[in-house]
């Protein structure tokens, strides 16, 4: 190209200008051509022997399976979410659950128990001692008083109510769940609200409540309103846990003022308000 125009391309373009070397290597930096020089050369042999050479197949024990080798499989079937498993196979798929620690320690799951069309859930937190060995929740004292608690509102627990919990296996020494093990169990929880949808759920104690909703709150700040369940929108009365009550009787009056605002929230839920 005629130095004056390769100039003229290279400011053009912005390209810092460089001197040709007379004698030396040609420079890295090739000066734009114009568009007609931009043109592929014209083949001078075409032949394909000139072409870069294709790809090779991989052969030996590296290589792909050819196509007709995998037409025939059929894709392995993986185990159905929960989200879609009707009560029997979520049963089934609780009491062989092994997806946390907590199966190395368990007598047996605690699933839930009462109306698979209640209108009211109640929620505890995990199964303890009595109900590892029974695999029924809220058996023994605590189960006593809510049972009492569930009688005052006309409810037993085989009628109009379903009792389960955030945890189906029962945590060592008691303790509190611990957030892997919510996570993990959570999905069966859920899909037993969406089987039963009840009109209300009660929540009984800070650890259920809180594991319920998302929270991190006090009970104090969790009593006294209606909270809705972040999944299905259902709403959420939170109370006392009845053991907590056998301790500390004087707040009994409490939790039946909880109970009665639990029963307004599904008479309203129920007429539509
Ligand atoms: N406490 C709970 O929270 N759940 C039970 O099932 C028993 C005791």
């Amino acid at each position: 190209m005629e130095e004056g125009r390769r100039r003229a391309w290279l400011e053009a373009l912005g390209i810092p200008h460089w001197e040709r070397r007379p004698d030396g290597p040609a420079p890295v930096l090739a000066p734009p051509a114009p568009v007609a020089e931009l043109a592929p050369p014209p083949a001078e042999t075409g032949s394909p022997a000139e072409e870069p050479p294709a790809a090779q197949a991989p052969t030996g024990e590296t290589a792909f399976p050819e196509p007709e080798a995998l037409a025939g499989e059929e894709p392995v079937p993986g185990p159905r979410p929960v989200g879609q498993l009707d009560w029997d196979d979520l049963a089934d798929r609780v009491a062989g659950c092994t997806a946390c620690p907590l199966h190395e320690g368990r007598t047996q799951t605690v699933f839930g128990v009462g109306d698979r069309a209640a209108d009211w859930l109640v929620v505890g937190e995990a199964p303890g001692a009595e109900e590892d060995r029974r695999g029924e929740p809220f058996v023994g004292r605590a189960g006593e008083l809510l049972d009492a608690m569930l009688a005052a509102l006309d409810l037993s627990r085989g009628d109009g109510v379903y009792i389960a919990n955030i945890l189906k296996c029962r945590p060592p020494n008691n303790r509190d769940p611990q957030p892997a093990e919510v996570a993990t169990c959570a999905p069966y929880l859920r899909r037993q609200i969406e089987l039963i949808g009840p009109g209300i759920i009660l929540a009984v104690g800070r650890v259920a409540a809180n594991n319920l909703l998302g929270r991190e709150a006090r009970l104090g700040e969790l009593r006294g309103q209606v909270h809705y369940h972040p999944e299905t929108g259902t709403p959420v009365v939170v109370t006392y846990h009845p053991a907590y009550l056998l301790r500390n009787p004087a707040d009994k009056a409490r939790a039946w003022a909880d109970l009665k605002l639990a029963r307004r929230t599904l008479a309203e839920e129920a007429g539509g308000a």
